[in-house]
């Protein structure tokens, strides 16, 4: 766990991603707590955080339900209840009756009075001095406590000046608070320091760190674009296969994929790698632009990989992109986990030797068994859902010098303000229309107690020979729980629409499986797929038209407008029925009513975004974006703009040489380590 480190005694804590006296004094509360005044038991609010003392005057375990601690203590106006569900013999021993305490935490209104649960507390009396600032909260890992991290917090101070890498002229314009003084402001507040300041990260400590982390990120964009720029990959010069893959599509683009296209086939005859971002809502066609990209990158006699998040979207994409590319003499192979071992190590070999143009499939493709003759594209579909770490080692398979174009798409379209931040080493291209011929999607809400005369409707549909997603919801807590939902619901809905063939579809069943099941009700041969949210990615079988999701209110807004894509596809009236079981929390309702108003994407989107904050959708492990950690790109837009501003003048080529050093002084400070992650 607690590494021992050379430096001054600072120990390491690796768990947290903690290693030099930088890394702690970066790592920032998360919130603050206020144990500088008591407040009497008769003044403390239900729901209010706050500091009491007492004596204790009962001291029992008791067995209601479960096993816990009752610890009643006293104060000149009242009574409150503490309790503690898991506590130790000698936690009991020591708040015996008669001693005083203080205790901290949120109080209740409980049945039997006012009470706090598992508060945090400790012996004082009247004698003991009440600390002068509030106390910083660390978010923290099991097995590192608040005391540790304080302590390792002082002695980093002691150990690192953190000067500030501003030059003098933009420090003085900026009129910023020093970021030692900041970091120390915010670490140890002072006593005059607002808490509602600090909470609101209005505090002019925060607003410093916060423009240094989005001025790190600038730069480090910045310059990862330049980097980029020196940077070579094979420029593209396909005369034909393109040409030829146009003419084999039984439908003509539509403008919005001629653009799309139009930009992508641009950075690929550059002989600079493109990274590119194509963003389109669900089912607006961007495979078959990627299609296009990876048949210029094999008629110009380099292979392209496509790598898609789950084996049954990887091989539907197989399926429909395996004869376009024959008709334009593209060899296509797929490899996934589920593969027999023999199989895959002779896709591999194909792969390797060049016999392979195509190769499309899951997180299979960036094992490291797998090498490329001359991989010249990189197609991510779904990028939201790989990693940043996934999507570079797809990128870095190949032998040559020259690095393969990257070409990313995703249907969780952003908004053009958070891409211009976050992506700024990015090129975004936007399929902005469906293709022609399809109809409006009609969301109906229905509430679970209409649930009988849905099924009726659905037996109608049926009957006129429609096709229908039954989507159960996962659920959070339990894997097999979610199992069970879908296979109670496949059985009740066999029995309920008898003769007509219910299938299902979850994520335990193997790949072989999911396989069969698909193609039989892509072929018709189903009627009814009762189907977990593995559906949700890029399915495409555009003969199903009606779409019924189960506790719809579980589901988050991006989710349900990715599975909703699932209907919508063909010529036929679409419905998707979004079926509630109240009552309903605000914020469900809301996300509900959104869907019920819109189905574009970029709206649904922006709805999200103001449902959820930036930090969240586009949270790192999600999307494999760089989360910036204390900024908040519609709370600090302005401080965004300025930051971006100083950046291009620190990085300007015709700088003074001392900014160069500036800039990397800066980033050593609040990026240390990160800077690939940032970049990717
Ligand atoms: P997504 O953008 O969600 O990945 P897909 O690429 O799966 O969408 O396309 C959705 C459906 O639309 C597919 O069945 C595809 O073949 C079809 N399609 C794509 N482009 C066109 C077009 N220009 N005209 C008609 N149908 C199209
Ligand atoms: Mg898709």
């Amino acid at each position: 766990m607690a590494v021992k480190s050379p430096s001054g005694g600072l120990r390491a804590i690796p768990k947290l991603g903690l290693h030099t006296p930088i890394d702690f004094l970066r790592h920032l509360p998360l919130r603050y707590e206020d144990e500088t005044s008591i407040t009497l038991i008769a003044e403390a609010r239900s729901g209010e955080q706050v500091q009491v003392q007492g004596r204790v005057i009962r001291n029992e375990v008791s067995y209601r339900g479960r096993r816990m601690l009752l610890v009643e203590i006293e104060d000149a106006s009242g009574s409150l209840v503490l309790r503690f569900f898991n506590f130790y013999g000698s936690q009991q021993k020591q708040l015996a009756v008669g001693v005083s305490i203080r205790a901290f935490g949120e109080v209740r209104g409980g049945m039997l009075g006012k009470e706090m649960m598992h508060p945090r507390y400790r012996l004082a009396d009247d004698a003991t001095a009440v600390p002068e600032r509030l106390t910083p909260v660390y978010p923290t890992t099991a097995g590192v406590s608040q005391v540790q991290l304080r302590a390792a917090v002082r002695q980093a101070f002691a150990l690192e000046a953190w000067p500030d890498a501003l030059p003098e002229a933009f420090r003085k314009s900026l009129d910023l608070m020093p970021p030692r003084a900041a970091l120390q402001r915010l670490h140890q507040p002072p006593p005059e320091v607002s808490l509602a300041a600090l909470q609101e990260r209005t505090d002019p400590a925060w607003v410093r760190v916060i423009f240094d982390e989005l001025l790190a990120q600038q730069l480090s964009l910045t310059q990862a674009r330049r980097q980029r720029n020196s940077l070579r990959a094979p420029g593209m010069g396909d005369k034909q296969a393109v040409v030829r893959l146009l003419n084999a599509l039984p439908f003509a683009l539509t403008e919005a994929q001629q653009r799309a296209w139009a930009g992508i086939h641009a950075d690929l005859q550059r002989a600079v790698p493109m990274n590119r971002l194509l963003q389109g809502d669900v089912g607006s066609g961007k495979t078959v632009v990627a299609a296009l990209a990876a048949a210029c990158a094999v008629g110009s006699g380099w292979q392209a990989a496509l790598m898609a998040p789950t084996e049954i979207l990887a091989e539907q994409h197989w399926r429909k992109l395996e004869p376009w590319m024959k008709a334009c003499g593209v060899r296509v192979a797929w490899l996934t986990g589920s593969l027999k071992e023999s199989e895959k190590k002779r896709v591999r070999e194909a792969v390797a030797a060049g016999e392979i143009d195509l190769l499309v499939g899951t997180h299979a493709l960036i094992e490291s068994k797998v090498q490329f003759a001359r991989l010249g594209l990189t197609i991510v579909d779904e990028q939201h859902r790989f990693g940043v770490s996934q999507r570079l080692s797809l990128r870095d398979k190949q032998e040559t010098s020259l690095l393969p174009h990257q070409l990313m798409m995703s249907a969780t379209p952003i908004p053009r303000s958070l891409a211009m931040t976050y992506f700024a080493d990015l090129d975004v291209s936007v399929i902005d229309a469906l293709p022609p011929g399809r109809t409006p999607i009609v969301t109906r809400l229905v509430s679970a107690g209409r649930r009988d005369e849905l099924i009726e409707r659905v037996r109608d549909a049926l009957a006129q020979e429609r096709q229908v997603y039954w989507v159960c919801p996962l659920v959070e807590e339990s894997e097999t729980l979610d199992l069970q939902t879908a296979i109670d619901t496949h059985i009740e809905l066999q029995a309920l629409f008898s003769p007509v063939p219910v299938g299902i579809l979850h994520g335990r069943m193997n790949a072989a499986e999911k396989q069969q099941t698909m193609a039989a009700f892509a072929g018709g041969a189903l009627r009814v797929l009762v189907a977990t949210t593995v559906i949700e990615v890029g399915v495409d079988v555009p003969q199903a038209s009606w779409m019924i999701v189960e506790h719809a209110e579980r589901f988050g807004l991006a989710q349900l407008h990715q599975l909703r894509g699932r209907v919508g596809r063909g010529s036929t009236q679409s419905l998707c029925v979004l079926l509630y079981y109240p009552p309903l929390s605000a914020v469900a309702r809301e996300r509900l009513r959104v869907l019920h108003e819109t189905t574009d994407g970029f709206e649904v989107a922006r709805r999200d975004l103001q449902m959820r904050g930036p930090g969240e959708m586009l949270g790192a492990r999600q999307s494999g974006v760089p989360m910036l950690r204390y900024a908040d790109l519609e709370r600090d837009l302005e401080l965004a703009d300025r930051a971006r501003e100083v950046a291009a003048q620190l990085l300007d080529p015709g700088a003074p040489a001392a900014y160069a050093q500036a800039v990397e002084q800066h980033l050593r400070q609040w990026l240390g380590g990160r800077e690939a992650f940032l970049q990717a």
